[in-house]
Formats: structure tokens, sequence, C-alpha cells
């Protein structure tokens, strides 16, 4: 029997769906609550019992992790009308994802595992490329529009405080055409630029922040001079202490750096460069399987998951009593991340240990040879590589973690 080792502070767990919620009872069950004397503020996010709670219960959790600062949380059902037949629901409740980060005002990073025996795509990325997405406007929250034919497009401001209107010729059109006007709001660039500092300075990675301000002489340099004024105000003394730098350039440049350089990286990005370029860097990396989130407040409060979702098929066959080989990296990893971060804010190095360790035991299985059938699909081929079920790959995870905390 091992000593358990303390967490200090409440954890919050929100528990979800699907095959991903076996997994997460099984992860519980075997890599945490053996060796962690842990407090647990549970909040069950089960589509049903979101649909009993009118969704109450995903306000709470959001609530919980304000006052707690670290969640960690499964993957979740987001309704559709397919799921409302299938659960029998009132109706379509919105994301959980969606009503938290409203919530915690957050950005979503997003980090590969990488593991010695899956090579990514571009042979020079040696450690994880981190994205951070700004999660509103650009495109997202556009104006569009047809123009059916000659004439003049113009734009009028009318200030609420009773001050002078402009009026602007945005085009002279010679003959029919299609106009777009993106918006942003200095609040939630700047809201941004404080959830990548801090992410930054926690993982003690460079910030690397880029846009097209060569071209978009306001809009996209609005952003470099929101991101450079809060840096300068607030976050300077901080990097040069932690040995870390915040990087601005052209995002035509920072994408050719990325592409020659090893990652290691926080790259920020305004919404529609993040969108494309995380879903480059994620199939880059392999499988989805493999892909942590993190949700940061611009307040310094994280919420960890996995970034896949609830993994239905697999679920379905588990349901028939097939066997399942469902991965589950991302899930581990969140506990791990979130963990750390509890570690870190209560300041206990144990915690911090039984994290890393953790993480050392679940990589080291996969490097190993043991691996579930998405990874094996991926991985270098050898006689040595076994594919297990969900359950062995847990148990084995289980195995090389009790060997560490010897
Ligand atoms: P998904 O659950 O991410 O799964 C898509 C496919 O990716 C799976 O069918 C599987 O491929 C592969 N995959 C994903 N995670 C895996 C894992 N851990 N191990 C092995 N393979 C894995 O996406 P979905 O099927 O489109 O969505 C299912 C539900 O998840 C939806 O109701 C959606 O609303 C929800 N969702 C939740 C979140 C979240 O909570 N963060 C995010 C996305 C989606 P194969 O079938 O080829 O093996
Ligand atoms: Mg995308």
């Amino acid at each position: 029997m091992v000593k358990k080792i303390k967490v200090k502070t409440t954890i919050v767990e929100m528990d979800g769906d699907e095959m991903t919620r076996v997994m997460w009872q099984m992860v519980k069950d075997k890599l945490l609550f053996p060796y962690l004397d842990m407090n647990i503020d549970y909040y069950d996010l089960h589509v049903k019992h979101r649909d009993d709670t009118d969704d109450q219960v995903t306000v709470d959790a959001a609530r919980a992790i304000m006052k707690y600062g670290v969640g960690i949380k499964c993957a979740t059902i987001t309704p559709n009308e397919d799921r409302v037949k299938e659960y029998k629901l009132k109706k379509a409740w919105k994301s959980p994802n969606g009503t938290i980060r409203a919530m915690l005002d957050g950005t979503v990073f997003r980090k590969p595992i990488l593991v010695n025996n899956i090579k990514p795509n571009v042979s020079s990325w040696k450690k994880p490329i981190i994205i951070g997405r700004h999660a509103y406007g650009d495109v997202y929250n556009n104006f569009e529009m047809l123009i059916p034919g000659a004439g003049k497009l113009e734009i009028v401001f009318t200030p609420q405080d009773g001050g002078k209107t402009q009026k602007i010729l945005v085009n002279d059109f010679p003959a029919a055409g299609i106009i777009q006007i993106n918006h942003n709001l200095d609040k939630s660039i700047l809201n941004f630029a404080k959830a990548c500092f801090t992410y930054a300075l926690s993982e003690k990675i460079d910030l690397w922040f880029s846009t097209k301000d060569t071209i978009s002489k306001v809009y996209d340099a609005g952003f470099r001079e929101i991101f450079n004024r809060e840096f300068e105000t607030s976050w300077k003394e901080k990097f040069d202490k932690a040995g870390i730098e915040y990087f601005f350039t052209l995002i035509d440049d920072a994408v050719a750096r990325v592409m020659k350089g090893e990652g290691g990286i926080l790259w920020a990005l305004k919404n529609y460069d993040g969108d494309v370029l995380s879903d480059m860097v994620a199939s880059a990396c392999g499988s989805l399987a493999m892909m942590t989130s993190v949700l940061v407040s611009p307040d310094g409060w994280f919420e960890y998951e996995a970034a896949h979702g609830t993994v239905q098929k697999h679920y379905y066959k588990h349901l028939k009593g097939e066997e399942t080989s469902s991965n589950s990296m991302a899930l581990i990893f969140a506990w791990s991340g979130g963990l750390r971060k509890r570690g870190e804010m209560d300041g206990t190095p144990e915690v911090i240990k039984f994290a890393d360790k953790l993480e050392e035991a679940a990589i080291a299985t996969v490097e190993g040879g043991i691996m579930t059938g998405d990874l094996l699909a991926l991985a270098e081929k050898k006689p040595s590589n076994k594919k297990v079920n969900t359950e062995d790959f847990i148990d084995a995870i289980a195995a090389s973690l009790q060997k560490k905390l010897k």
C-alpha cells in the first residue's frame, strides 16, 4: 500500500458522455484514486443530466471552476436533432464547451502529445506546437451582402454619445459584386492576449503572434498594438524572469518559420487563421486522440480536456458487447494537466511530480509498442507493436505508473 498524495485544493470534475465516460471512470479507478487523496467537486454533464437540470449543471460547473481555479472535463455530446430523439431531450441544449467558454471568457489552447514512435509529418518538429485561437470576430461574426449592380457602398457610424456621425465611401462598384465586413472588440482582443500570455508563462514557452499587419493597417495592426501594449505593461518582466520571449511577426513569416522550426512554441492566431492552422498542425501530428485542449481565462482559471469528442461509434460497439480499442491518452493528459496546474497553484511539488509520472507512464507505454488501434496505424512498424483493447491499454499504463511511483 503506497501512501496517497494529498491534493490540497478541491478539483472540479465534469463527467461526460458515451465512450469517453466509460474511459473516464477507468482512468479514475486505475490511475488516479489508488494514488491520490483528492477532494472532488463533481458535476455530471451527461446529456440526460443536463436535460434534467435544464442545463443548470453546466452553469454550476463553470461557477465552480471560477471558485477553485482548475476544472477537468470529459467529452460531452452537443445535442443535435438526432441526439434529441436518441436521448428524448427537452431540446437541443447548447454546447457545454460553448457555455463554459462564454462564462470564463476563455481562450482554447490545443497541444498535441508527442511520442517517439509516431513522427510528425513535418520532420523538423521535435516539440509540440500549441495553437491559441481567438474565439471572436473575423468571418465568424461578419456581415456579408450581395451587391446587385453598379452603385456606391457607404458605411455610417453613429456614436452613442451623440458625437459626429461618420459616413465613408467603401467602394464605388462599377458592376455587381460581393462584400464582407469584419469587426472586433478591443476588450475581446485584450482578453485573448491576456490568456495567451498567461498560458505561455504557465508552460514556460515562447509566444508567437502573427497577423497580416502590413496589409491590414488598422484591423490586424490593431491586434498587434493591443498585444504589444499588454506585453510591455504586464508581462515583460515575468517573461524575462522565466527566460521566454514574446515575438510578433507577419503571418507569412510565421508560417515559413514554423515549417522549418522544431516547435515548442505557443502560436497565437486570429479566429480564422487559428481555425485553419490548428487543423494543419493537428493533422501533421497524427491522431485526434493525441490532442489535448485547455481553456484559459484572462482571470487565470483553467479547464483541461481532450480535444476529441465522445467517440460515439466506439460506444455503440461497446454497448453491443463488442471489443473496442479507444485511446484514453488525451483524457489522461487532461487529468495530468489539471493536476499539475493544481500543484503549481497550491505549491505542492508532490502533486506536480505525480502528474509528470502519469504522463511518463502513458508515453512509455505507447513508445514500448503497446497501443490502441488508431495509434498502431500511425506508429513506426515494428514486430513488437501490439494493439490492445480500451481497458488493457489503461491497465498497461497503470502497470508502468506503479513501477515509476515505487
Ligand atoms: P469524435 O468523438 O472526436 O470521434 C470521431 C472519430 O475520431 C472516431 O469515430 C474515431 O475514429 C476517432 N477518435 C476520436 N477520439 C478517439 C479516441 N479517443 N480513440 C480512438 N479513436 C478516436 O467526434 P464525433 O464522433 O464527430 O462526435 C461524437 C460526439 O462528440 C458528438 O455528439 C459531438 O457533439 C461530441 N463532441 C464533443 C467534444 C467535446 O466535448 N469537447 C468535441 C467534439 C465532439 P474511428 O471511428 O475511425 O475509429
Ligand atoms: Mg478548423
